[in-house]
C-alpha cells in the first residue's frame, strides 16, 4: 500500500525548490527569540544515501543538488542552502541528502519543537533514530492530516507546517485542501509551507486554483506561489514537469529573497529550452 519511498527521488529539482523554501522560513523564524514549533505532516526518513540503491536508480539527483554543489556563483539563499547540505556531508563530497526533518533540525534551536509524522515503518524508525537525541522533537507513525489536530495550535503561538506528501493516490489532492483548511483554522497566523508536483493531470491543475483560494479567504498575512518547470512531459502526457510551493502567511522577505535565486535555478535545472519559474504572491 505504502509503495512511495522518497530515497528514489532524493536531492532531485523538487527537493532543491522545497527544502530552500524551508529553509528560508525558518531562518526567518529563528530571528525571534521565542520558541516556534515545526509539524512535518509527511516527514520522510531524514535523510538519503546519494550512493544506495534506491537513489542511484534514476540518479534525479544528478539533476537536482548534485548540479549546485560545486558552484562558487550562487545568490545567498541558495548558497545558504547549499552549505546545510554540505554540514549534513561533514563539508565533503555529496553522498547524503538532508530530508525535511533535518534540514529543519539544522535550522532549529534547542527550544524549537519539532513533530513528525512518517506512514511508513522503515522511514519512520530512521527518522525516530536520527532525531533521538534531540530535545523537543516527536516521530509519530500515523497519518499526518489527522495529525494537525493535535498539533495546532502550537504552544506558542510561533509555527510552521510542512505538508509534503507523494500524491501517488489521487485523494491526496482533496487531502492536501482539507488539511490546509483545518491548520488555518486553528492556527490563522501559521505559516503553512505544501509541496506539489506540476503534472498534466487535471487534480494538478485545479489544486493550484484551490490553494489561492483557500489562501484568499483565510490567509491572515497572504499567499505565496513559485512554480520550478525544468521539463516536457513525455510522449504519452506523462512524467512530473516540475514542481511548486504554496506558502501562506510567508515571511515578507521569501519573495524577494527567491526572485534571487530563480533564474539560475531555471538555467542549472532546466532539461529544455522552454523551462521556467512563476513566482506570485498576494499580500493582506
Ligand atoms: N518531506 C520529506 C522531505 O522533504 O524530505 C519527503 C516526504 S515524501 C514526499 C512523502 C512521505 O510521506 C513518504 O515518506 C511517505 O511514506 C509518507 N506518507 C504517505 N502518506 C502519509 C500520511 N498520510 N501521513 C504521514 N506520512 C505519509
Amino acid at each position: 500500500m505504502l509503495a512511495y519511498r522518497h530515497a528514489f527521488h532524493a536531492g532531485n529539482h523538487a527537493d532543491v525548490l522545497k527544502h530552500l523554501v524551508l529553509a528560508e522560513v525558518l531562518r526567518y523564524m529563528g530571528e525571534k527569540d521565542k520558541a516556534y514549533t515545526v509539524v512535518d505532516t509527511h516527514a520522510g526518513a531524514g535523510g538519503y544515501a546519494l550512493d544506495g540503491r534506491y537513489a542511484q536508480k534514476n540518479a534525479e539527483h544528478l539533476g537536482g543538488i548534485a548540479a549546485l554543489y560545486q558552484r562558487k556563483d550562487l545568490p545567498e539563499p541558495l548558497q545558504q542552502y547549499v552549505e546545510l547540505v554540505r554540514d549534513f556531508n561533514a563539508g565533503g563530497a555529496l553522498e547524503q541528502y538532508p530530508g525535511s526533518p533535518a534540514i529543519a533540525r539544522m535550522l532549529m534551536r534547542e527550544q524549537d519543537r519539532l513533530r513528525c509524522y512518517e506512514l511508513h515503518p522503515t522511514d519512520q524508525r530512521i527518522l525516530e533514530s536520527y532525531l533521538a537525541d534531540r530535545p523537543n522533537s516527536q516521530v509519530q507513525n500515523s497519518d499526518g492530516f489527522a495529525g494537525l489536530k493535535a498539533e495546532l495550535p502550537p504552544p506558542s503561538r510561533r509555527g510552521v507546517v510542512l505538508i509534503d506528501p507523494p500524491y501517488e493516490i489521487k485523494t491526496d489532492y482533496a487531502k492536501v485542501i482539507g488539511a490546509l483548511r483545518e491548520a488555518l483554522q486553528r492556527f490563522p497566523d501559521g505559516t503553512v509551507a505544501l509541496w506539489y508536483p506540476q503534472l498534466q493531470l487535471l487534480e494538478s491543475a485545479q489544486l493550484l486554483q484551490r490553494l489561492k483560494a483557500v489562501g484568499e479567504s483565510t490567509a491572515k498575512k497572504g499567499w505565496l506561489h513559485v512554480r520550478l518547470t525544468v521539463a516536457q512531459p513525455d510522449e504519452r502526457g506523462f512524467g512530473m514537469l516540475g514542481s511548486g510551493m504554496f506558502v501562506i502567511n510567508p515571511p515578507y522577505v521569501l519573495h524577494d529573497r527567491l526572485a534571487e535565486c530563480l533564474p539560475l535555478l531555471v538555467d542549472v535545472l532546466g532539461q529544455y529550452d522552454g523551462a521556467n519559474y512563476l513566482l506570485e504572491q498576494q499580500t493582506a
